[in-house]
């Protein structure tokens, strides 16, 4: 019998994407043949980057893995999901926090459409990384260049140029 192509999709806001999310990514093409990374276009508490950006950011980073993909979505992560054809949702875990709200969202995804999650810990480094930490610490000013990849550097430091000249 053939061996089944195992399809997970890593759904998240990714504004931007942080090291810790390719620590998830690395982490998970370990355990699935494909990984799509999506990135949900619901609207979230102040955006710095489009989700049309947030895709090309992500785009530049994963091109020369094979088994992933990004795209954005609209809705429903489940509806997503199943529409994709994946086998489960992978999801990242950093500490005892997340495990509480990715506990909630990963039973009420498996009782509203059966879909199960996998969850990564994270590498201790990264334990600490958020996206939105990183919005907050960038906009005061604060060096986050060691926290996200170069090229997502490279445009959070354009953007901020353009939100602190024309607020
Ligand atoms: P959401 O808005 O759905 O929380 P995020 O883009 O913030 O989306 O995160 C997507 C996934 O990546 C979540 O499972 C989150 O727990 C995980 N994640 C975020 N940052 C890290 C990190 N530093 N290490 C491991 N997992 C992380």
């Amino acid at each position: 019998m053939a061996k089944k192509h195992v399809k997970a999709i890593f759904p998240g806001s990714f504004d931007p994407i942080t090291n810790g999310h390719l620590d998830v990514i690395n982490r998970g093409i370990k355990l699935f043949d494909e990984v799509i990374v999506a990135v949900g276009r619901s609207p979230i508490k102040n955006p710095l980057f489009t989700p049309e950006e947030r895709v090309e950011m992500i785009a530049e980073l994963v091109s020369d893995i094979p088994s992933v993909s990004v795209e954005s979505f609209d809705g429903l992560t489940v509806e997503y999901a199943a529409k994709r054809g994946a086998d489960a949702i992978l999801r990242g875990l950093r500490s005892l926090t997340d495990v509480q709200y990715e506990f909630k969202l990963a039973m009420t995804n498996r009782a509203v459409a059966g879909i199960e999650t996998v969850f990564v810990m994270t590498s201790e480094e990264y334990g600490f990384t958020s996206s939105t930490l990183i919005r907050e610490v960038a906009l005061l000013g604060g060096n986050v260049s060691n926290l996200i990849p170069e090229n997502v550097y490279k445009r959070l430091q354009e953007r901020l140029k353009k939100v602190t000249r024309d607020p």
